[in-house]
């Protein structure tokens, strides 16, 4: 497995086994890297002639206020993972060598609007323009992303059409502890008390699967879903919202594709987690 930090070294390695004939996928990641990053890179190897995997803890998708200098990075452990898991090339770049001045900006505006959008103004541009790039540098036939990051799915899909990337973006599904909560590089912010009250939020999603039917209204739905998160004392709701799974926008009534998310904070740690929910 290789392991390089410029653009010019992945570039070349990809460009000679494109030569080669060979079919390429790349799994983004901001390293830290545990099973559900794991189930994207097992997906893309079963995929593809050439796994790419970069780790790069992107500075413009975070806010001035958030936690870009405590976000949690062991880069040799990451190491260990791809190499096990059969990665080709490992592209870790540094901020200065992804975001030479002037820059340029993708804003996929009505999708980003919403949701994780309305908390975090800045974050979905950061994500659009640090993945455009990534497709660039890479070229990859396939790029993998987790349905964990629902909003942060259709908008990469949203970008690759509006965009003519010619890609295809691969969906995979939510990878979850024994007890249910979503994997995240964040749950190491947790401590054990707030490790347990982590739960009400995979608890409040199987309460949300278990009810929902075609044509209830979305408000029924998340006020069921609050309930539980509400008899958490650690807890503080950001959201829970019921969307169209593909504009992001609010419905009154569970009706064709949807997307039900939240973001919650336990304590001071902010975690996400979604289902979708087909009529
Ligand atoms: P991150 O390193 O958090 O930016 O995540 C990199 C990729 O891994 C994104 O496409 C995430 O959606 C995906 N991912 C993170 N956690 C999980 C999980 N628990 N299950 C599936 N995919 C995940």
């Amino acid at each position: 497995m290789l392991v390089v930090n410029t653009i010019a070294e992945v570039r070349a390695f990809i460009k000679a086994r494109r030569r080669e004939g060979k079919t390429v996928g790349l799994v983004p990641t901001m390293g830290y890297l545990h099973e559900g990053h794991a189930s994207l890179i097992k997906k893309c190897r079963e995929e593809n002639d050439i796994v790419v995997v970069s780790v790069f803890v992107n500075p413009s998708q975070f806010g001035p206020t958030e936690d870009l200098e405590a976000y949690p990075r062991d880069f040799d452990r990451d190491c260990a993972l791809c190499e096990s898991a059969g990665v080709d090339i490992v592209f870790h770049p540094e901020p200065t060598e992804m975001y030479k001045t002037p820059k340029a900006y993708v804003n996929i505006s009505t999708l980003s609007d919403n949701l994780c959008g309305k908390t975090r103004p800045v974050h979905f541009c950061g994500v659009c323009t640090v993945v455009c790039k990534l497709f660039h540098i890479t070229m990859p036939d396939r790029a993998y992303f987790g349905q964990k990051d629902a909003q942060q799915l259709a908008i990469i899909k949203k970008m690759v059409k509006d965009l003519d990337f010619d890609i295809v973006i691969v969906g995979c599904p939510i990878v979850r502890e024994i007890d249910g909560l979503a994997k995240s590089s964040r749950n190491i912010y947790l401590s054990s008390a707030e490790r347990k009250a982590a739960l009400c939020l995979s608890s409040s999603i199987k309460k949300g699967e278990s009810m929902i039917i075609k044509g209830m209204k979305s408000d029924e739905l998340i006020d069921a879903m609050r309930d539980v998160i509400e008899a958490e004392p650690m807890a503080r709701i950001d959201y829970v919202s019921v969307v169209d799974a593909f504009t992001m926008k609010d419905v009154e009534t569970i009706d064709g594709s949807v997307l039900v998310a939240m973001a919650v904070y336990i304590g001071k740690t902010r975690l996400i987690d979604n289902f979708s929910f087909e009529v």
